[in-house]
Parts: C-alpha cells; sequence; structure tokens
C-alpha cells in the first residue's frame, strides 16, 4: 500500500505514519498509540483533514502561511522556474536570475541600512549563519576575542547545534552537552511569568539591564552580539514591556556589539510592519528572515546583513567559508517573490495594523476575562493566552494541577480550530488574510474551547 492520496482510510494512513514516520518535537510513543491528524489538503484559512473535516488554521502552518494556503499564483511561478531552471548553485561565482530579483526586493523591503542577503533553507540554517557569521565579522576587525553570543532564556533560534544553542530552550540544551561553548543567556521580558511583582514598565527596564549586566561581567572586548526575537514566538508569544526595547536599544548604542534580530516569526507583516525591527524602532546589524518569506510554499530562509557588516566581512578579503547546497534556491526564490508579489498587491501589512489586527485584538482580549485566563495579549495578529487554575490568583500556574495546554489544544482541534500549546498559554498566528467572520469564528471557537477545557 502507498499513502500518496488519501483514498485510504484514517486509520491506515495512521498505521503507515507510525511505522516509518518519526515526528518533529512531538511524543512518538503517544502519536503511535493515538495516531496523528491528517490534513490533507487547505485553501485560504482552512485545512481540511483525512475525514473531510474542515478546521481554521489559527497558526498559519507554523507561523508562516502569511498569504493564505492554496495560492495558485506561487504554485505557477514555482513551475515556470523549475522549467526554466530547476535547479543552479550560488557557489563559486555563479549566480541566477530569480535569486538576484529576490536579493534586491528583499534590500528594498528591509530597512534601509539592511542591503545584503545570505540565503539558506531555513530559520534554523540562517541563525547557524549568524553564528558563524559574527565571529568572522569580529576576527577580520582584529577583535578574535569577541566570541560570545548573548541570547536569552526561552528564546527559539531553530533547532541545529548552533540554533539550539542561541535559543533558551533548557529541554533543548538537556539533548547533549548544549549550548556549545561561547554563547552566554539572559532573562526573558516575560513580565506576566516572571515579573509581575514589579509594574511591567520597571520590569521593562530592569530586564533589559540584565543585558548591560552580562556585558560587563563577561567584558565587552569578550561579547560579539546579542540575539532576540522582537516578540518571542515559540517561547509563548513574549510581549515586552514597552520600557524594553528603547533600554536595551540604549545599552546597544553604548557598547560595541552586534544586535542580531530574529525576524523568522515577526517579519513579513505579522506585527502590521514588514519587520518586528521596524515596529519596535530596532536597528538590527543582522536580521535572520524565514516562514513568511515564501509563506511555507517552499523552504526558504536568509540573513539580511547591514551595511557595516558585509563591509566588515570584505576587510582582509571578502572569504566567508559558509554555505548550503540550496542557498537561494531558484524554485524556492520564485516562491518567495510570487510571494511578496501578493503580500504588497493585496496590502497584508498595512490589513494587519489597521484592519483584521485590531479587529482580532480588541476580542481575543475581552478573552481575558474567563474564568480560565490570567492574560490575554496580542501584538499585530499574534497572539497567547496564559491559562491559570486561579483567577484570584492569576500568576500561580498549573504546575501541582496538570497542565491543560494540551488538553485544550486538543479541544480546539476538535472544535474545528488550530491553537497551539505553550506551557499553560494558547497561542494563536493565523494566516494575514483571516476575514472578519473568519475572526469571529476563531474568537467563539477559543471560548468555547476554554469552557470545555475548565
Ligand atoms: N527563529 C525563530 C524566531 C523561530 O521561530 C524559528 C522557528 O520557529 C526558527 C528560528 C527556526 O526556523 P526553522 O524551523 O525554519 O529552522
Amino acid at each position: 500500500m502507498t499513502a500518496q492520496s488519501n483514498i485510504y482510510p484514517t486509520k491506515a494512513l495512521q498505521e503507515l505514519d507510525a511505522a516509518h514516520h518519526w515526528h518533529p518535537f512531538s511524543d512518538m510513543k503517544s502519536l503511535n498509540d493515538e495516531g496523528s491528524r491528517i490534513i490533507t489538503s487547505a485553501d485560504g484559512v482552512w485545512l481540511t483533514d483525512s475525514e473531510g473535516k474542515k478546521i481554521l488554521d489559527g497558526m498559519a502552518g507554523l507561523w508562516c502561511v502569511q498569504v493564505g494556503h492554496g495560492r495558485k499564483e506561487i504554485a505557477d511561478a514555482v513551475h515556470k522556474q523549475m522549467v526554466e531552471l530547476s535547479y543552479y548553485n550560488t557557489f563559486f561565482k555563479t549566480t541566477h536570475p530569480p535569486a538576484i530579483a529576490l536579493a534586491e526586493r528583499l534590500a528594498k523591503l528591509a530597512p534601509d541600512h539592511l542591503n545584503t542577503v545570505f540565503f539558506c533553507s531555513s530559520g534554523s540554517e540562517a541563525n547557524d549563519t549568524v553564528f558563524r557569521m559574527v565571529r568572522t565579522y569580529w576576527d577580520k576587525q582584529g577583535k578574535p576575542d569577541k566570541k560570545v553570543i548573548i541570547g536569552r532564556w526561552n528564546g527559539y533560534h531553530g533547532s541545529t547545534l548552533a540554533g539550539t544553542s542561541l535559543g533558551g530552550m533548557k529541554g533543548m540544551h538537556e539533548q547533549g552537552d548544549l549550548p556549545v561553548a561561547g554563547v552566554h543567556h539572559i532573562d526573558q521580558p516575560y513580565w506576566f511569568g516572571e515579573g509581575h511583582d514589579m509594574s511591567p514598565d520597571d520590569f521593562g527596564i530592569h530586564v533589559a539591564r540584565k543585558l548591560e549586566q552580562a556585558i560587563d561581567e563577561i567584558g565587552e572586548d569578550k561579547v560579539a552580539a546579542f540575539i532576540a526575537e522582537p516578540i518571542q514566538g515559540a517561547g509563548g508569544v513574549i510581549i515586552p514591556p514597552e520600557t524594553y526595547w528603547p533600554e536595551v536599544r540604549r545599552i546597544l548604542e553604548e557598547r560595541e556589539i552586534l544586535f542580531v534580530a530574529d525576524e523568522v516569526i515577526c517579519g513579513f507583516g505579522r506585527l502590521g510592519e514588514w519587520f518586528g525591527s521596524t515596529y519596535y524602532g530596532i536597528k538590527p546589524d543582522l536580521m535572520p528572515i524565514a516562514k513568511g518569506l515564501t509563506s511555507g510554499y517552499l523552504p526558504m530562509g536568509g540573513v539580511m546583513v547591514s551595511d557595516k557588516v558585509a563591509e566588515g566581512l570584505m576587510l582582509a578579503g571578502g572569504d566567508f567559508n559558509h554555505g548550503y547546497t540550496y542557498s537561494g534556491h531558484p524554485a524556492c526564490a520564485a516562491a518567495a517573490l510570487a510571494n511578496l508579489d501578493i503580500i504588497e498587491r493585496e496590502g497584508l501589512v498595512g490589513r494587519v495594523k489597521n484592519d483584521i489586527g485590531p479587529y482580532l485584538q480588541e476580542r481575543w482580549l475581552k478573552l481575558g476575562e474567563h474564568e480560565l485566563v490570567g492574560e490575554a495579549r496580542m501584538s499585530g495578529i499574534v497572539g497567547a493566552l496564559e491559562l491559570v487554575p486561579d483567577k484570584k490568583n492569576p500568576h500561580k500556574p498549573f504546575k501541582d494541577v496538570g497542565v491543560p495546554g494540551l488538553l485544550c489544544r486538543d479541544i480546539s482541534f476538535e472544535h474545528g480550530m488550530v491553537m497551539r500549546a505553550v506551557r499553560d498559554s494558547m497561542i494563536i498566528s493565523p494566516p494575514l488574510v483571516l476575514t472578519h467572520e473568519e475572526a469571529d469564528f476563531l474568537i467563539a471557537t477559543a471560548e468555547k474551547t476554554l469552557n470545555d477545557t475548565y
């Protein structure tokens, strides 16, 4: 039997899947016992599973399908490109038109000082690239001791060794001798979970200064870079207090270290600006991108490089011994260009800022009144609900009574919507094309799910 089509019953497909397919970030034992949900097609914000059930994709796949599913225009562009030039590399003084066109397009879209892009296939590879780039940069400046990269606990920068090390997910570090040498983590700006004994504004300043303390303790002459997501996505949609980024910016301006804004989730309109850096007025030296770059239609990532870093890397010869077979892959670049055409033509970034963003936010924040919710937060079109056992004592976690996040996630799916669970938080990050009617469905389903979980 082959699982190429969905003419086989769900149970048979689940058994094949369990027998041969190891899933990322999944408890394989329970998957084998319960069987995976099988998604067979998708259109707009709607998924269809192997039973024919329609499910609202409240996570845009994995925070990536900005333009919605099933855009023929992207498929056509990829097809045309594959017929013309399905593959060639960008190594050793060769290139091709789609990579050139995409690099130019990104330079125009990114903040003014970021005019060069290094291509790869994912956010993890982008951060692997960052790891080498910042160290190579300082080597070339004659400062080879500047090696330490500061990240944040609970930050997420991917699954390669470099990405896992830069990220602050302790469960991932436990898999080996991680993080690799030369990475230091500081606290995250998670007011609800870790800062509520102060006002959000005081906490924002307090936690930003952890960066200053870390640089001073390690020694500025040893610190190469600070990496952070403008809003932490996979860590639980941690939206920093308003005082956080201005204070971090002050600290960075006073010190000679590179700043890496990981825009893999925040980029391409999710916060109602093209990039989270623009939204927060922060000025990265390097900007990893992926996900929304192609809306997930094909795998592609990159690192946007500032003029300062690009020039610095050219010192003493412009060699940078790093690259991937699929850096700038022509079909992926064609998908990205068609995707950017749609985002621009349909004004999706402005739509998040002025239309669907505020519409959804107003309704999502009201879910904060639910008995099971300690805090509802949202920025642009990405949000979280913190589930709590006792609303009168909202900062006490579920730890002692069993975490309901996974239960809530499963109930939501049964009710026809994908929400993701991060610890006790429920997360949404829908496609940017979500309509008002679909937003109403999302809110009604989230409420029904909370009622049934409670
Ligand atoms: N950086 C951030 C901020 C992410 O959220 C992710 C993935 O969720 C990554 C990097 C890794 O991207 P990928 O899964 O494409 O390797």
